[in-house]
Parts: C-alpha cells; sequence; structure tokens
C-alpha cells in the first residue's frame, strides 16, 4: 500500500499535497490488527482489558425470585379488586435470611428488599401503603398483582452470553463477572508501544540545560497518554539527529513492540531523518496530512510494527496522538470498531482564525453559559508549540477542511479531552 500511497499524496516527493485527515484514519486502521497472545487474570487485574471469548453464566442473576422493596409479601389472588385488603402476618423475610415456612391465603410475610420471595407469594406490597393492627396488615387500594417482585435470571439467565468476545471490561462489565461467581477471565495481551524522541536540542529532566537545548516533553505526554490507554509503554529514551543512531532505534523498537511511536524529525530539514529511515527499514504509509496542528505526519511499517512518527511540536504530538494514533492502538488492542470521539456543538465566544483546506484542532475551554448554554474560548495562544494551551484547554474546538474563520456568536464544534480516556 505504501507506493500506492506515495502516489497518491505525496506525487511529487515531499512537497506534495497533503492527505485528508478521515482518509488517513481509514488507511491507518485499515492496516491496525489486534495483537494475537491472550493472558488469564483476576477480575480485577482485567479492569481495561478486551474479553478473549464469551463469557456465559452457569447461573441466574438473581439466582431466585426476590423483593424490590421493603414491605409484605403475599399472593396477588389475595388483593381485592379497589378496596383495602386485610391479611395476617406470618413471618419475616430479609436479605440472605428466608422465610421458611408456607404462605397461604389470606396471610402475608413482611419482607424486607433483596429477601427470597416466600413460596406461594408473588407480590409485594411496599410498606408505605400497608397499616400494622396487631397481627393483621391492611393494605391500601390499588395494587397489582405480580408487583415489585424481580424474577429469578431477570438480570441475565443461565446460559445466557452475559459479556461478548471483545467486550471492553469497564467498571460494568468488572461488577456484571462478579455477579456470575466469575474469578477469572481471558483477556488479550496488551499492545506494547515503544516510543523515543529525536532532537540534539533535547536533554531529560534532571540534566543541566546548555544554551540552545530544551527539555524533552513529548516522551512525558506521550507516556501519559499510552498510559491512560492501557498499553504497555516502552521508553527508548532521546535519539540523537543521525542517520544510524534513527536506524538502530528502529530496530530495536521494531523487535521489541507492535508500535512505534516517535516524535520529532519528521519534516525536510537537514536533521530529519525520520522519513528517510523508514522508507529504508520499513514502508511509508504517508506522510503529510491536513491538519493543524499534526502535519507532517509518518505512518508506515518498520517489520511487524506499526510507525507513528509524529511531528516534534508538542501540541502537534498531542493533537496527531489522539485523532490518529490512539484509534489505531484500540484497533491494535482487540477493540473491534472504536467509536469516534465524543462531540459536542458550543458558541465561539470570540471570532477564531482558520484557513480553509485542513482540518484544525484549536485548543478550548467550554464552560455553561448561566442559561445553560455550551460556550467556548481559546484556552491562550494557540502556537503549536505552547503545550501550557493544552494544559489549560479542556477540549479542541475542530474546525473542518471547509470552514474559514469563526465569528463570535458561531457555532463550533467541540471534542472534549474527556473523549480520549
Ligand atoms: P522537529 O519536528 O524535530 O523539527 O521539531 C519541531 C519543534 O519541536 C522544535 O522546536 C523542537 O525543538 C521541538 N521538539 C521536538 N521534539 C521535542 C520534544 N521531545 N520535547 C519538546 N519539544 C520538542
Ligand atoms: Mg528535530
Amino acid at each position: 500500500m505504501s507506493s500506492k500511497a506515495n502516489a497518491d499524496c505525496c506525487a511529487d516527493g515531499h512537497a506534495g499535497p497533503a492527505m485528508k485527515l478521515a482518509d488517513a484514519l481509514e488507511r491507518i486502521l485499515a492496516e491496525a490488527r489486534p495483537v494475537s497472545g491472550a493472558e488469564t487474570l483476576a477480575v480485577r487485574s482485567a479492569l481495561g482489558r478486551l474479553l478473549l471469548a464469551d463469557i456465559v453464566s452457569t447461573i441466574n442473576v438473581p439466582s431466585h425470585a426476590n423483593s424490590a422493596m421493603d414491605g409484605y409479601a403475599l399472593r396477588g389472588a389475595d388483593l381485592a379488586a379497589e378496596d383495602e385488603t386485610r391479611l395476617e402476618v406470618i413471618g419475616i423475610a430479609a436479605a440472605g435470611r428466608p422465610f421458611a415456612g408456607e404462605v397461604g391465603a389470606g396471610q402475608c410475610v413482611r419482607i424486607m428488599t433483596g429477601a427470597p420471595i416466600p413460596l406461594r407469594t408473588d407480590t409485594v406490597v411496599m410498606q408505605e401503603d400497608v397499616t400494622i393492627d396487631g397481627d393483621t396488615a391492611i393494605l391500601g387500594g390499588g395494587q397489582r398483582a405480580g408487583q415489585h417482585v424481580r424474577q429469578a435470571g431477570e438480570d441475565i439467565g443461565a446460559g445466557d452470553v452475559a459479556l461478548c468476545a471483545g467486550a471492553l471490561l469497564r467498571p460494568a462489565e468488572l461488577g456484571v463477572l462478579a455477579s456470575l461467581g466469575v474469578s477469572e477471565v481471558r483477556v488479550r495481551r496488551r499492545p506494547r508501544v515503544a516510543f523515543f524522541s529525536t532532537g540534539d536540542e533535547l536533554r531529560s529532566v534532571g540534566e543541566p540545560l546548555d544554551t540552545g537545548q530544551i527539555y524533552d516533553s513529548n516522551r512525558y505526554t506521550i507516556y501519559g497518554m499510552l498510559t491512560r490507554l492501557g498499553v504497555e509503554a516502552v521508553d527508548m529514551g532521546v535519539v540523537r539527529d543521525e542517520q544510524d543512531a534513527v536506524e538502530r532505534a528502529f530496530t530495536e523498537a521494531a523487535a521489541r513492540a507492535d508500535a512505534i511511536v516517535t516524535s520529532g524529525g519528521v519534516s525536510v530539514g537537514d536533521a530529519d531523518y525520520i522519513t528517510q529511515t523508514l522508507e529504508r527499514t520499513g514502508s511509508v504509509g504517508f506522510w503529510k496530512v491536513a491538519m493543524k496542528p499534526g502535519r507532517p505526519l509518518a505512518f508506515g511499517h518498520v517489520g511487524e510494527a506499526l510507525f507513528f512518527g509524529l511531528p516534534g511540536n508538542p501540541v502537534s504530538v498531542m493533537a496527531t496522538f489522539y485523532q490518529l494514533v490512539q484509534p489505531a492502538l484500540q484497533a491494535l488492542a482487540g477493540m473491534p470498531n472504536p467509536a469516534p470521539p465524543l462531540t459536542v456543538t458550543a458558541v465561539s465566544t470570540e471570532p477564531l482564525r482558520k484557513k480553509t483546506g485542513r482540518r484544525e484542532f484549536q485548543r478550548g475551554l467550554f464552560t455553561y453559559a448561566s442559561d445553560g448554554k455550551l460556550m467556548v474560548c481559546r484556552a491562550g495562544r494557540q502556537g503549536s508549540g505552547v503545550l501550557s494551551s493544552m494544559s489549560a484547554a479542556n477540549c479542541f474546538i475542530v474546525l473542518p477542511e471547509d470552514s474559514g474563520p469563526v465569528a463570535e456568536g458561531d457555532e463550533v464544534t467541540v471534542q472534549p479531552f474527556a473523549a480520549f480516556v
């Protein structure tokens, strides 16, 4: 696919037209196949993982018919049509402490929420509708036979597929597994993702800065995004802007990981070795995407590993990761169809500059106005090197390819950061 993609989008080499973001994502997802390999984990440790096989319930949940209310259990046939009903109270049933006897006509049992429905009863009247006079319960009119009873297997029946293969184990799924009495599950192995930064100007935290040097922040944002995503992050440090060093790093990363994420060195400067190295050691899918921040960007393979060469600018790194790398890694993890990030509509409280022809992800801050309307403004300066704008923001303001400048009061699409895991 690589040579075809190159021909499509970069006909004259590095200066060719850029690819639309949606097309880039489609091509990437076409290459992202779930990793093989599985492990068996205790249910709690499986949070965030994907199930390898269906989970079939061996029991009914709940295991017995039980009361949904605190009140009185009785035979529905005993209820008077409209009027009040008088019944003899013969015992009590609590959760975990069933009533042992049988309930006859004209009788009832005091019952608590979760207690098994006593033999021969099928209806619960809530306690607020009952007056007690000695051993007699006087039930108000308007009750319905069968009410306030949770049937056995009403949540999940024995033999039902409770969770399907591929399901993401979120807090609700951990609870469902526990409700079935399951203590361990088979899940897919996590994708392993190697990442490194390139640049002679980069120093790691803890080292002193010389003139012209900066601290490597991309390895921290990438670490954070990978870790939140639940993949295994393999930090390979900073690689110098030298052909050999970059090539060695590619080979090592491909041997260790299912995917490689790098930052920097992907444009056409003298010290930009990523695309060349990708061409030599692997294959280049495409390398320019019509998005801002973000272009240029390299995608391809090194050996079996998927390769993402992100730009160096810190905001571009985050924007391209969220829009393109995250869905691909979710697909590697085994998610059948990673859902696109949630978007909402908000009113821009200020004019926004925008050129047509590329999709822009401006850093925004949304708030609710007193009338409940969602409003959004820019979060600080918008340069692709201004990482503090990402920290100040709670969303991307997404301006599509065909959109021009935005006027104050215009509606815009907003992608809350909460949508990115
Ligand atoms: P490059 O794509 O290598 O030309 O880098 C573009 C810009 O991003 C330059 O100003 C770099 O200094 C900066 N940059 C590259 N890598 C990093 C990094 N890991 N952390 C912070 N800034 C970076
Ligand atoms: Mg560089």
